[in-house]
């Protein structure tokens, strides 16, 4: 009987990371929004993950972490400069988030670029029996489907564009655009979290190659590529479990009581990028305060900001910034004992984060642009009892789905200033029925189902 195809992840990181040193060292799950999307189904499925550890150096040997084989790639420091922190982090970054801050082109990091990616589909196809399926995942590796298809033609191969793919007024700024695509139309399956941003994919393929068709239906070389919107999601059930934990709620009582039990909760979790909108927040609630419509005694907001890509100068700037904006509002309206703002720098697990969303009346999720926001749709399967207002960014992929979510867009101050507002006066009813059918999306669209698409439609 023929063998089951098995399932390769490739993906820039590893689902785990070291943590520790010495004897004591060990690897944990690693956070983060892909991990969280792909764990479920490699639990599910079993199978192989191509990825780098995330720390320069040869990187150790492949070893098995639960029923996953983990197939690491080793980077350089010049490499993790060049490819990561250059080309990945200040050309694609910026450039596929609407150019928030202005991309660089610098021909050493394409040329890192170029090599990073070959390795990594080098290790795919050594990792690949033949007819296996492969997944390829992000902006970091857009090479890797036509990279991986020269050296392995007999595969199956999917590719999935996590953050948004921009549109030609954008994309064209790029030196190497006709390169981008040509690799991404290695794959029999090209996926995006929107279908503006297949449109955008579609129409820059056959604007600046030789691939002809429709949006959803290119071909290519001979090739058939298929494109289509797939919305990453979570898994509802596992969060909705969690929110529900005895020990869960007991935490989120206690945090509430610690915040002064009477006074409303406004919550953003969000990686500390300039992508997130963390600055338009903060103006439009420090703004809110001012009005005296809301105040610092009935109501509190907490900003959970995660750590990422410190090196970067864009980041660093992000973080002065943001800490400087919460001082303010604090200096303003905090009183002995009573924060206005808590401003949280650092990564939590998925149990205090959980405790969190449960504690939260109001939650902020204001982007000015994202591929799709996983915290959103955890918010919501988190809301087990129906109450509790999301507050979104039209700019977010989740916006598309979230439709009864309070949709705003986060350069209007007015707007912003409104939508806080009114959420934090929305009537129970009102709140909950809106809450039970945001649920209702998550819960049918969760990342099986993402996964499940995505698959079936890679392997018709
Ligand atoms: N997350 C986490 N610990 C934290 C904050 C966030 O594990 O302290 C997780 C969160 O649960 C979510 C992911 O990080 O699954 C963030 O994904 P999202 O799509 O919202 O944004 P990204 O960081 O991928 O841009």
């Amino acid at each position: 009987m023929p063998k089951r195809p098995s399932l390769i992840v490739v993906a820039n990181r590893l689902p785990v990371r070291r943590v520790g040193a010495g004897a004591g060292a060990r690897w944990e799950r690693s956070p983060g929004g892909l991990v969280s999307a792909m764990e479920p189904v490699l639990e599910q499925f079993g199978g192989t993950w191509v990825g780098w550890s995330g720390s320069p150096g040869r990187g150790p040997r492949p070893f098995w972490a639960d029923n996953v084989r983990i197939v690491p790639v080793a980077l350089s420091r010049r490499d993790e400069e060049h490819f990561y922190n250059g080309m990945s982090n200040r050309t694609f970054w910026p450039l596929y988030h609407d150019a928030v801050r202005t991309p660089e082109f610098n021909r050493q990091w394409w040329g890192a670029y170029v090599e990073v990616n070959r390795r990594f589909a080098r290790a795919a196809a050594r990792a690949a029996r033949r007819g296996d399926v492969v997944w390829v995942h992000d902006y970091h590796l857009q090479l890797v489907p036509a990279m991986l298809r020269e050296l392995k033609p007999d595969l199956r191969i999917g590719f999935f564009m996590h953050v948004p793919f921009p549109p030609e007024e954008l994309f064209a700024w790029l030196p190497w655009r006709t390169d981008i695509l040509r690799g991404l139309l290695g794959a029999d399956l090209v996926g995006f979290q929107t279908q503006a941003a297949m449109q955008n994919f579609s129409r820059l393929a056959r604007r600046y190659t030789t691939a002809v068709g429709t949006d959803s239906e290119l071909e290519f070389g001979g090739r058939a590529v298929r494109c289509g919107s797939f919305p990453v999601s979570i898994d509802f059930d596992a969060f909705d479990a969690l929110a529900r934990d005895a020990e869960v709620v007991r935490d989120a009582e206690s945090i509430r009581q610690r915040l002064g039990a009477r006074r409303r909760v406004v919550l953003s979790v969000d990686r500390l990028d300039y992508t997130k909108g963390i600055e338009q927040r903060l103006s439009a609630y420090a703004e809110l305060l001012a009005t005296r419509e809301v105040s610092a005694d009935r109501c509190v907001l907490v900003q959970i900001a995660v750590p990422t890509r410190d090196p970067l100068p864009d980041y660093a700037r992000i973080r002065a910034s943001v800490e400087h904006a919460v001082g303010r509002i604090n200096g303003e309206h905090a009183s002995p004992g009573r924060v206005a703002v808590h401003y949280f720098r650092r990564s939590l697990t998925r149990r205090e984060l959980v405790a969190w969303y449960v504690a939260a009346d109001v939650m902020l999720v204001t982007p000015l642009r994202d591929g799709m926001n996983l915290v959103a749709k955890e918010y919501v399967a988190c809301r087990t009892d129906n109450s509790g207002v999301l507050v979104l960014s039209e700019f977010a992929g989740a916006a598309r789905e979230l439709r009864r979510a309070v949709l705003v867009n986060p350069r209007d101050l007015d707007g912003m200033v409104a939508a806080i507002s009114h959420a934090l006066k929305m009537d129970a009813d009102e709140a909950a029925q809106n809450m039970s059918l945001l649920r209702s999306v998550v819960r049918r669209h969760d990342v099986r189902f993402w996964a499940e698409g995505f698959l079936g439609a890679l392997t018709a």
